[in-house]
């Protein structure tokens, strides 16, 4: 089978790779897309060092092809999200099937991701919302924009989303932001003090990743609000106002979730909020690459160009082979 392997900075190479042989509690799934993750990013930049080279690839929708002795809720045929442990841009995945959840039947493949909507309703229940909340949104990207529509979701009243790039910010407003903030155009402790009448936000969600946005949250969260920190903090050790916060008395919530039953549990969370059309990626997944152009898609990433939310790969099966084999 296909299969796209980092080998350094910036080079993704498909290789021909053996097919995985599932185990008894396992699937042997046909990727139909795997999205391109920001927590990949630095891996394929080179900017944070990785032992190349490197098989990544975690956000994977497709088909079961082959099912483990031992599993007993998935057949053959059924469409699946996948929390994939690497390896995913690929023609194939093998992945435990109680990490695997059914797609409906309606839903296109691409618009499945269910890996990062798992993290982000799981990192709005840690934050713990509550009705009539003043909530802001620092970082508009594919995560922050999942995390708005979810607090809209959640009944808060004013939901500040903030960003540097008006393409993004005019979807936040699609996606139930009550108001924008154009950081390239007001320093944004300035618009927070105006848009809830000086008395700051209830709750913070960091979700940038980028030392900036952690100097200035302390500085739009009211005393005894929450700080909730989405965004990968990769790489360099950041610093962070902790006399300020501590002083504020802040409510830290570091939403990062390594505990697979809980990852499954968000990934359970945003299946039914899928498949009710509550949460809707189509105007979310923006750019679409084939295997072979896995270095655009990441460069893609990388750079942002207009209107760019998110970008998955879309995996082909091959024209002749595997899945005769396998089917
Ligand atoms: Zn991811």
């Amino acid at each position: 089978m296909r299969l796209a392997e980092l080998r350094g900075p910036r080079d993704f190479v498909v290789v021909d790779a053996d097919l995985p042989v599932p185990g008894r509690d396992e699937l042997l799934v046909r990727v139909g897309a795997c999205g391109v993750c920001a927590s990949e990013l630095s891996s394929w930049t080179g900017s944070r060092p990785v032992e190349y080279p490197v098989r990544i690839g975690h956000e994977v929708t497709g088909t079961v092809v082959e099912v483990g002795a031992e599993v007993t809720d998935f057949v053959v045929g059924e469409r699946v999200a996948v929390w994939a442990t690497g390896a995913g841009y690929a023609e194939y995945v093998s992945a435990r099937a109680e990490h695997c959840r059914p797609v409906p039947a309606a839903m296109a493949t691409e618009l499945a991701l269910l890996e990062p909507i798992a993290c982000a309703s799981n990192a709005v229940e840690a934050a713990d919302v509550r009705l009539g909340d003043r909530v802001i949104v620092v970082g508009a990207g594919f995560m922050g924009l999942l995390v708005t529509r979810l607090l809209a979701l959640r009944g808060v009243t004013q939901l500040i989303v903030a960003d540097s790039r008006p393409d993004t910010l005019k979807l936040a407003r699609t996606l139930g932001a009550t108001e924008t903030v154009d950081v390239s155009r007001e320093p944004l402790e300035d618009a927070v003090e105006r848009l809830t009448g000086g008395r700051g936000m209830d709750m913070t969600f960091e979700v940038t990743g980028a030392q900036s946005a952690l100097d200035v949250i302390g500085d739009l969260t009211r005393m005894s609000g929450t700080l909730v920190l989405v965004g990968f903090h990769l790489g360099e050790p950041r610093r962070i106002p902790l006399a300020q916060w501590n002083w504020l008395a802040f409510r830290l919530v570091n939403a990062h979730f390594r505990d697979p039953a809980v990852i499954m549990r968000g990934m359970s969370v945003g299946m039914a909020l899928l498949a009710t059309g509550q949460l809707d990626l189509s105007r979310l997944v923006t750019h679409r690459f084939a295997l072979e152009d896995v270095n655009e898609a990441f460069a893609a990433a990388v750079s942002k160009p207009e209107g760019f939310v998110k970008a998955v790969v879309e995996i082909e099966p091959a024209a002749v082979g595997a899945e005769e084999e396998h089917g």
